[in-house]
């Protein structure tokens, strides 16, 4: 039967009547405008894409070939360093999909669950424009796509730490790496420490270096978040290569600097957590640390004790999912992001 179809990860990822309709989309059972034409239930000149307003609305123009669509499937495919030969019909970009087994184990099923979330976005603008006469933008199409995935993964029970409106902020955090639990409870190791907030009139940053040996490439990330665990600065930088601590303090020293020069952060109070114990130790000594890094270390050893209070501390790379992501984005990045939310 229909539901047959989806199987395996792709199973109960979403709502039971999403995966019905993708897959009568696949099949091309939907009853689209240019369907309704051809049977003689519309006009034959009203079968025109809503979307568009150009083109015959079959299934596979409005959920794949129309410019709405397409600019959605290609910015998905964009955030994943993803190109894509467009297939000529849904059913084949179902195929294609389905080969694709990017990241983790956790990421795999976020990939199986957005092709039914993309589809499904666009098929409730198409109503929405249609029957309550309004639109939205392709920009809210996106945030819909990403709240959705938010919706829905919270239903997957997989300790997911982030909100709905984290991952529109930030989809990248999307590739969490999960919780790895032992087998035998008795034995579970604290080793999951998940992200948590400062308190009132603190804002904490978290940072994090990635660094890959065979492409001798390096980026750092942060996040800076207030008490209530909203994002107020995020960056993004690539750095030359180097050693994966050295990375570390780079790091720690890109959010101090930025703190530095900001209105909003140079009167705050600051907590600063990075998975690196040897950055950690060599910030908050007075001497030590690898001698081509002098420069940075005594940049962030005068800010700590005259410009800026702020704490640094050792965190496990648990609660640093974001600034780990945010580094990683880093890496295909030609010029520095930042951004103040
Ligand atoms: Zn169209």
């Amino acid at each position: 039967m229909v539901c047959d179809a989806v199987k395996g990860v792709w199973k109960g990822l979403v709502p039971h009547r999403i995966e019905v309709f993708v897959w009568l989309a696949i099949l091309g059972k939907i009853n689209t405008r240019h369907k309704l034409a051809s049977i003689g239930i519309l006009p034959i000149d009203q079968d025109v894409c809503p979307l568009c307003s150009s083109c015959p609305e079959s299934s596979d123009h409005l959920l794949l070939h129309c410019e709405v669509s397409r600019q959605l499937w290609g910015w998905w495919l964009n955030l994943w360093d993803l190109k894509w030969v467009f297939p000529k019909s849904l059913s084949e970009a179902f195929a294609q999909w389905k080969l694709i087994k990017k990241g983790k184990k956790f990421f795999v099923k976020v990939w199986a669950a957005s092709f039914f979330i993309i589809v499904w976005t666009v098929w409730k603008e198409r109503n929405i424009r249609i029957f309550q006469a309004s639109s939205s933008t392709v920009k809210d199409l996106r945030d819909l796509v990403l709240l959705r995935m938010g919706w829905w993964i919270s239903g997957w029970e997989e300790g997911f730490p982030y909100s709905p409106s984290d991952i529109q902020r930030n989809p990248w955090c999307l590739e969490w790496e999960g919780v790895s639990r032992a087998a035998d409870p008795a034995i579970i190791k604290p080793s999951y420490i998940p992200w948590s907030p400062p308190i009132k009139n603190v804002l904490k940053w978290n940072v994090d270096a990635s660094v890959v040996i065979s492409n001798t490439c390096a980026a750092i990330g942060g996040v800076l978040r207030n008490h209530e665990g909203k994002f107020v600065c995020l960056f993004s930088t690539p750095i030359p290569y180097m050693e994966i601590n050295c990375a570390e303090i780079l790091a720690i020293h890109r959010a101090i600097s930025i703190s530095s020069y900001s209105s909003l952060t140079k009167s705050a109070s600051l907590l600063l957590e990075s998975d690196s114990s040897n950055a950690v130790m060599w910030c908050n000594n007075d001497n030590g640390g690898p001698w081509n890094m002098m420069y940075y270390l005594n940049f962030i050893r005068s800010c700590r004790k005259e410009m800026i209070s702020i704490e640094i501390t050792h965190k496990g790379r648990s609660s640093n999912f974001v600034a780990d992501s945010l580094a990683k984005q880093g890496l295909r990045r030609q010029d520095e992001f930042i951004a103040w939310l």
